[in-house]
């Protein structure tokens, strides 16, 4: 099991890295992404210390630990260019806050996170048809979660992406203990969303594949 989007206490998380590392380290996952919420004005102080986080406890736990960031809130037109400062501090995984229906992110944050250098767009809420065409295009995983009120969407994405053959991810966006969901679970949720058997396979290959690539 991989998951590519999570949160310490270098954003609104509960634990620190180490015992984030170690909590899913003994839930059984083979690798994880940190994505600490990021804006301009934080992206040099989170992203050097999970750069130095998943260096010193990723072997030691037994887990492959990626440095990451979510962009998160950042005014449509500033969001390339923080992309483009995450990847220079070491951001392994860039992923951007999308336009879920439970928080007020602005209109055009799908769109200028999908023109931009990021790996995975968390959350997307009511994606356009413009945006999962684009979302394709451009190879930007979109994903599905685990998370409540963010997964109200989850129905909807799911379509988009198969209509328009968007590449999907399945993450569980953990800011707590509570939210390492086993990996039962995880596909559940994707199945729920009105993925068949055979999609949320592809959904895990395509997370797997974000690690190999991150790895390089
Ligand atoms: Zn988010
Ligand atoms: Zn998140």
């Amino acid at each position: 099991m991989i998951d590519l989007h999570m949160h310490t206490i270098f954003s609104d998380g509960e634990l620190i890295p180490a015992e984030l590392i170690r909590r899913v380290s003994v839930a059984g996952y083979q690798a994880m992404a940190i994505t600490d919420h990021g804006d301009l004005s934080n992206l040099d102080f989170i992203i050097p210390r999970l750069v130095e986080a998943a260096r010193t406890y990723g072997d030691a736990w037994g887990v492959t630990v990626l440095p990451g960031i979510e962009l998160t809130h950042i005014p449509p037109a500033q969001i390339a260019g923080a992309a483009t400062r995450a990847r220079e501090l070491g951001a392994a995984i860039v992923v951007c806050h999308g336009e879920t229906l439970v928080e007020p992110v602005a209109p055009g944050t799908n769109a200028a996170a999908l023109a931009a250098d990021i790996d995975i767009l968390s959350h997307p809420g009511l994606l356009s048809e413009a945006e999962a065409k684009l979302a394709a295009e451009r190879g930007v995983c979109l994903e599905i979660t685990t998370r409540k009120g963010h997964s109200l969407a989850n129905g909807h994405v799911a379509q988009m992406a198969r209509k328009f053959g968007a590449k999907l991810v399945v993450n569980n966006d953990a800011h707590g203990p509570g939210d390492l969901v086993s990996p039962a679970m995880a596909r559940n949720v994707a199945l729920g969303a009105g993925l068949s058997e055979q999609e949320y396979e592809q959904c895990l290959k395509n997370s797997a594949a974000l690690v190999e690539k991150a790895l390089k």
